[in-house]
C-alpha cells in the first residue's frame, strides 16, 4: 500500500482500531476515501484497496452484529506544485478508466458502494495544477464557448475545454504525461513555500523507495524548511530535535502592538470577495516581511482582523483593517513596504498604532457616491427625471422592499435605512445610508427601487464608498 511514501502516517491496525471504534459506537455507514494513480501504484495496490474495504466491512460486522454499509471513493492522483511529485507524468485518462473499472468490478462482488472522479475532469484537473500563463488562453475560449461552474460533474463540459486547449495551441498531455527533468525551471519556481527543491527531491527519492518520513510533530525534524523558528514553529515539537533556541522564547505582552490601516480597493480590485481580500492581504504581509504574530492554535494564522465586508462590486476608499505585529515598526515605512506587494487597486493609504483592545469602526452611517453616467448599464435617463425620482423616493413614510440575501427573500423598509440621498452634479447622487435596529441595506438595493430595475442590473451601477461616519 502506498500510504508510507505519500507520508500518510497510519498503518492498517490504526485503520482496523478506528474502524471498530466507529462500528462500536453505533455508526452503520462509513466511507473509505483512496487516491489511485499514485506514482510506483501497482496492479496489487488497485487489488488492495478491495481487501481493505473488505476488511472494513467484517468488522462492523464483528462490532455491531449487522453489515454496516461502506461506501469507497476513489479519486485519481494529480501532481502539485512544490510537493515530492511536482516532477512526476499523471496517470493517463486509459489508465485511470481501467483501474476504476477493476475496483467497481472487484467491490460489486463485496456488494459494496463506489463513488469515482471522472477521469476527464482529472485530466483537465491536472492540465491546470501544473499550468502555465499559456493557459490563460484556453480559459477565455472555454469560458466564452460556455463553461462554468466545471467543479459541479453536471456542469462539467470535457469537449469545450478540449476545443479550448486546441484553439488556444496547446497540448494537454504536455502539463500532464511528461516525465519533468529535475532541471526544468517551473512556472511558481518564483513562489517560495519555503521548501527547497533539494529538499523536494530527497523527499521524491526516498518515495519511490517506498520510504516515509516521520511527521515532525512528534518526531525529528527533517528540515524542510517551512519553520523559520519564530512566527512559525511546530507546535507540538517544542521538544523536537533540531529547534533553534528562539523557537522557544514566546512572545512577551509588551512586545505585541496593535495597527490600524486604513486601505482603498478600487478598480478591479472591487470584484475581489471579502475572502479573496483578506487573502490578497495575508501574502502581501508575507512577502513584505512584517513582523506579524500568528494564533498560537494548531493552525496558526495572522492576527489581522477587518472591518465590515465590502459588498462585492463596490469601490471604497475608506476600509479599515487591524493587524497585531510582534516589534513596532515606522507605520509610513510599513505602508510603502506593503503597497509595493498589493495587486492593483488595494492600496493602503494610512497606518497607525492603538491599544490593543480598540473594536475597529463599524460605521452606523455610510457614504456612497453613485455614477449613473458611467459603467456597463448604459441607463437613458436625465437629470430632470432623476429629481423627479428623488422627489418620490424621499417623499415616502415607508418603502418596502424584498431583498434576497444568502437564498433568503427577508421584507425591509428601506425609507428609515436611506439618512440622505441627493444629486450632487449631472448624473450623480449622494447616498448616505444608515443601520437602523440591526437592520441594514446595499446601496444597490437602493437603486434598484429608485431606478425601478432588477437587482442584477442595478449592480452594475458603480458605486464608491466614500465615508464611514461613527
Ligand atoms: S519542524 Fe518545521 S522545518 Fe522541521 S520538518 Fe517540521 S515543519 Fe519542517
Amino acid at each position: 500500500m502506498l500510504r508510507r511514501p505519500t507520508n500518510k502516517g497510519i498503518t492498517e491496525e490504526d485503520l482496523h482500531a478506528a474502524a471498530r471504534d466507529i462500528f462500536t459506537l453505533g455508526w452503520s455507514l462509513v466511507k473509505l476515501y483512496f487516491m489511485i494513480g499514485l506514482p510506483t501504484e501497482t496492479g496489487e495496490d488497485i487489488l488492495q484497496i478491495v481487501r481493505l474495504a473488505g476488511c472494513v466491512k467484517n468488522i462492523g460486522k464483528e462490532a455491531s452484529g449487522r453489515w454496516p454499509q461502506i461506501n469507497v471513493s476513489a479519486s485519481s492522483f494529480i501532481p502539485k506544485p512544490h510537493t515530492p511529485f511536482q516532477w512526476e507524468p499523471q496517470i493517463t485518462m486509459e489508465d485511470g478508466i481501467q483501474k476504476q473499472a477493476v475496483l467497481r468490478r472487484e467491490l460489486a462482488k463485496l456488494k459494496l458502494g463506489f463513488k469515482w472522479h471522472d477521469a476527464d475532469m482529472s485530466l483537465i484537473e491536472g492540465v491546470f495544477s501544473r499550468g502555465d500563463r499559456r493557459l490563460s488562453k484556453a480559459v477565455l475560449i472555454a469560458f466564452r464557448k460556455g463553461c462554468r461552474f466545471d467543479g459541479w460533474s453536471e456542469l462539467f463540459d470535457f469537449a469545450k475545454w478540449k476545443e479550448g486547449l486546441s484553439e488556444a495551441g496547446l497540448d494537454p498531455h504536455f502539463y500532464t504525461l511528461r516525465r519533468r527533468p529535475f532541471d526544468e525551471v517551473f512556472p511558481w519556481d518564483h513562489l517560495e513555500t519555503g521548501a527547497t527543491k533539494e529538499f523536494l527531491i530527497k523527499e521524491y527519492e526516498k518515495a519511490l523507495e517506498l520510504a516515509g518520513t516521520p511527521d515532525c510533530k512528534a518526531g525529528k525534524c527533517s528540515d524542510c524548511g517551512l519553520c523559520d523558528w519564530k512566527a512559525i514553529r511546530p507546535r507540538s515539537a517544542s521538544g523536537a530535535i533540531g529547534c533553534a533556541d528562539e523557537a522557544k522564547t514566546p512572545v512577551l505582552p509588551d512586545e505585541v502592538f496593535r495597527m490600524r490601516l486604513r486601505y482603498s480597493k478600487t478598480g478591479e480590485s472591487r470584484l475581489l470577495s471579502h475572502l479573496e481580500l483578506m487573502a490578497a492581504v495575508i501574502r502581501g504581509i508575507r512577502r513584505a516581511g512584517l513582523p506579524i504574530r500568528y494564533s498560537q492554535g494548531f493552525h496558526p494564522m495572522p492576527r489581522l482582523s477587518f472591518g465590515q465586508p465590502l459588498p462585492v462590486g463596490i469601490e471604497s476608499v475608506d476600509e479599515y483593517m487591524d493587524m497585531e505585529l510582534s516589534g513596532k515598526t515606522d507605520p509610513a515605512g510599513l505602508v510603502e513596504k506593503l503597497n509595493r506587494e498589493m495587486p492593483e487597486g488595494i492600496r493602503f493609504l494610512s497606518a497607525s498604532f492603538l491599544p490593543l483592545k480598540v473594536p475597529l469602526p463599524s460605521g452606523i452611517m455610510t457614504e456612497y457616491i453613485i455614477t449613473l453616467k458611467d459603467g456597463p448599464l448604459g441607463l437613458d435617463i436625465d437629470s430632470e427625471r432623476i429629481d423627479g425620482l428623488l422627489r418620490d423616493f424621499l417623499s415616502r413614510d415607508s418603502i418596502p422592499v424584498s431583498i434576497e440575501k444568502e437564498g433568503r427573500t427577508k421584507d425591509v423598509d428601506l425609507r428609515p435605512l436611506v439618512n440622505g440621498l441627493s444629486r450632487t452634479d449631472g448624473l450623480t447622487l449622494r447616498l448616505m445610508l444608515k443601520k437602523a435596529s440591526g437592520a441594514s441595506v446595499r446601496p444597490h438595493d437602493v437603486l434598484a427601487c429608485l431606478l425601478g430595475l432588477p437587482r442584477e442590473s442595478a449592480s452594475l451601477i458603480p458605486i464608491l464608498k466614500t465615508r464611514s461616519v461613527q
